[in-house]
């Protein structure tokens, strides 16, 4: 039996992670959850799944919980002292690290240091703070297991193969729903808009990085510290039918993909159970009446943040945090309609340029690099915003 966590638990990764945990009852058990401020919804998973303890991100948040759940077991906790208690159960062998943005790094790191084996969502723990990450993680003797599914395709491809004769890692991306949107049209996107993922259902934040493919300039980052190689090593493929996960091209010539229907099942149960597979009970992938599986370069005109991510990776230190941290921002404007979609990368490129580079020494450092250009940022907004009126 695995004993296990989840951080973002009411969350998009964090509900298919209690899919595939209830499947298997015999194999996985949840101890501990954390989410935001979703109530209800965390109040449903504590009666399903009987949990020791959970925690919310406020204590109002908590406070209602508790209102709701008199007469129950499970303890509710609150804040990041909450957070972090989820993340180090000390019975849990596993934590699934589901929140979305910057938040996921501390608690991602206390597992680590705490001895747990992570299965990796948030991708911005590595973008953030990608060498200290893999630094604990060796320290600490755990494994990290990319949820991602174009990581877990990698880590898939990989298996068996020796680092050194990998030739370039090969990450597809769909497009988003703007892939074949012009220049002219992307000037006036909406939220809504931006929301409509044509092949994957996913968090709001997500679903607007994938739609600026910001998400894949994230997920060049997050591989190049996962799989320890530099960003020239590291290539991008549109691939609108999302059947192709990913491919590791070697040496000689050889590329391995790992395919499958678009299910986030699928890379979160091979995270938790690995190196076993699970039944999933998942239809067949057909193939012939997919018909064609598509390829293009990605158009870095009108999708410019995935240039500004490679850039980021190739200043390295913190660099790659000030990205995240703007995009970040920018996004959450976007989304309350308070900024323009192409104003996304500007509001990323300004704060960069802005950045003096420094190397990352502590996650504290990180800390305040992320909050530094938060501010950067609503400046930036602030500036465009006086430009527009
Ligand atoms: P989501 O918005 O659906 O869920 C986020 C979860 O985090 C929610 O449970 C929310 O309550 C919780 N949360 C947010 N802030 C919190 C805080 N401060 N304290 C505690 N909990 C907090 O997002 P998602 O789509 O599930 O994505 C989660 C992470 O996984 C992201 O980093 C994303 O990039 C990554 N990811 C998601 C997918 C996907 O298919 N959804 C695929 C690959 C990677
Ligand atoms: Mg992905």
């Amino acid at each position: 039996m695995k004993e296990i966590s989840i951080l973002g638990s009411t969350g998009s990764i964090g509900q298919n992670t209690l899919e595939v945990i209830a499947a298997h009852p015999d194999k996985f058990n949840v101890r501990a959850l954390a989410a935001g401020t979703n109530v209800s919804l965390l109040k449903e998973q504590i009666e399903r799944f009987r949990p020791e303890f959970v925690a919310l991100a406020t204590e109002e948040a908590a406070d209602k919980l508790r209102e709701r759940l008199a007469g129950t077991e499970t303890a509710v906790l609150s804040g990041i002292d909450g957070l972090i208690a989820v993340a180090t159960h000390s019975d849990v062998k596993m934590v699934v690290s589901a929140i979305v943005g910057a938040a996921g790094l501390v608690p991602t790191m206390a597992a680590i240091e705490a001895g747990k084996d992570i299965a990796l969502a948030n991708k911005e723990t590595l973008v953030t703070a990608g060498p200290l990450v893999m630094g604990a993680v060796e320290r600490a003797g755990v494994q990290l297991f990319p949820v991602d599914s174009e990581h877990s395709a990698i880590f898939q491809s990989l298996v068996g193969h020796r680092h050194g004769d990998v030739r370039r890692l090969i990450l597809t991306a769909s497009g988003g729903p703007f892939r074949a949107t012009s220049l002219e049209a992307l000037k006036q996107v909406t939220a809504v808009q931006a929301l409509a993922h044509p092949n994957w259902s996913m968090g709001k934040k997500i679903s607007v990085d994938s739609a600026t493919m910001m998400n894949k300039g994230l997920e060049v980052i997050e591989a190049s510290f996962l799989f320890d190689l530099p960003g020239k090593q590291i290539s991008v493929h549109v691939h609108p039918e999302s059947i192709v996960h990913s491919m590791v091209e070697y040496i000689d010539g050889a590329v391995i993909a790992q395919m499958g229907l678009p299910d986030m099942k699928t890379p979160i149960a091979y995270a938790l159970s690995y190196p076993e597979r699970v039944e999933l009970n998942q239809p067949e992938m057909d193939l012939c009446s997919i018909g064609m599986l598509n390829f293009e370069e990605p158009d870095h005109l009108r999708f410019p943040c995935l240039k500004l991510a490679y850039q980021a990776l190739e200043e390295g230190g913190d660099a790659p945090a000030v990205l995240n941290a703007a995009n970040e921002v920018a996004v959450q404007f976007f989304l309350s309609g308070q900024l323009a979609f192409l104003q996304i990368p500007e509001v990323v490129s300004r704060v960069l340029e802005m950045h003096d580079p420094s190397g990352l020494t502590t996650v504290s450092e990180v800390l305040r690099k992320d909050r530094w250009a938060r501010e950067r940022s609503l400046e930036v907004i602030r500036q465009l915003e006086g430009a527009c009126a």
